[in-house]
C-alpha cells in the first residue's frame, strides 16, 4: 500500500474511532510520525494532506524542515538533550517530551534569549516503565505548577508513550488515567497552563487512545511501514 492509502486507511480508523466514542475527528490531530523515513515519502504524507509530521532527533528535524513546504510543521516528540534545546526551540511547533525540571527551564532559559514563548506538553510514564522517560503521575501537578511560573514556557498538556502491547485494549487504563490526570490540573486554573492538548495513542493502540480522549495521536508506522529495529 502507498503512504497516501495508508493514510486514508488511518484516517477511516480514526473516524470509526470518533463514531464509536461520540467525538468530533476535527478535535483528533493525526501527526505523521516521519523518524528515520527520507524526505519523499515525507512528501508523498504532504501530498496526501498531511501537515503535521513528528520525530525524535533533533538533526532530522533540522534537516528534513528546510526541504518541506512551510505550512507543514514538525513536532518533537523524543527524548530532548538540554544541550540540543537551543537548536530545536524555534524549529519545532510543539515539544512533547519535557520530561525533567532541568529540561524545562533549559527550555525557558533559551526561550527567553529567543525573545519566544515554547509551547510543551509534560511526558508522563503512566506505566512506570523503567525503560522510558517521563515524569510519574503523581509528580505531574508539581512540575506543572513549578513550570507554570517559567514566562516562556506555556504547557499546553500531557503526553504518554504507552506500554508495547499485544493488545491494544490493555493500554485503556494507561490512557484513561492521562485524562484523568488532565482533567485534575485543569480544575486547578494555574495560570500559563491549559490542559487542551492529550498527546497518546500510537499505530498499535491510537484508536483506544481516542476513545480515552486523545486529541494528538502519533502514528508512523501504520503510515510510513516499518522501521529497521536498531533506528527505531
Ligand atoms: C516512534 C514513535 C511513535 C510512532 O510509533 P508507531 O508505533 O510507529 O506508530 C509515536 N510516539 C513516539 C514518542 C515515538 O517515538
Amino acid at each position: 500500500m502507498s503512504v497516501e492509502e495508508n493514510i486514508i486507511e488511518v484516517r477511516k480508523r480514526m473516524a470509526a474511532a470518533c463514531e464509536r466514542s461520540g467525538r468530533d475527528i476535527n478535535d483528533v490531530t493525526l501527526i505523521a510520525v516521519s523518524k528515520t523515513k527520507p524526505v519523499p515519502m515525507l512528501m508523498e504524507a504532504y501530498d496526501a494532506g498531511i501537515r503535521e509530521f513528528g520525530e525524535n532527533k533533533v538533526q532530522e528535524i533540522l534537516e528534513k524542515r528546510p526541504e518541506i513546504p512551510e505550512d507543514a510543521v514538525f513536532h518533537m516528540i523524543g527524548h530532548l538533550q538540554t544541550n540540543k534545546v537551543s537548536q530545536i526551540i524555534d524549529k519545532a511547533v510543539l515539544i512533547h517530551s519535557v520530561d525533567s525540571l532541568h529540561l524545562a527551564e533549559r527550555i525557558e532559559k533559551e526561550a527567553e534569549k529567543k525573545n519566544m514563548i515554547s509551547d510543551i506538553l509534560i511526558e508522563v510514564n503512566v506505566a512506570r516503565e523503567e525503560s522510558k522517560f517521563g515524569f510519574f503521575p503523581e509528580d505531574v501537578p508539581g512540575a506543572v505548577a513549578a513550570i507554570s511560573a517559567f514566562p516562556h514556557v506555556r504547557i499546553h498538556g500531557l503526553m504518554t508513550v504507552a506500554p508495547d502491547v499485544v493488545v491494544p485494549e490493555e493500554n485503556r487504563t494507561i490512557f484513561s488515567e492521562l485524562f484523568q490526570l488532565s482533567v485534575d490540573i485543569k480544575s486547578k486554573n494555574m495560570d500559563n497552563v491549559s490542559m487542551n492538548v492529550l498527546s497518546m495513542g500510537m499505530t498499535g493502540d491510537f484508536e483506544v487512545a481516542i476513545e480515552e480522549g486523545a486529541t494528538m495521536i502519533r502514528v508512523g508506522t501504520a503510515i510510513f511501514g516499518s522501521r529497521k529495529r536498531l533506528e527505531n
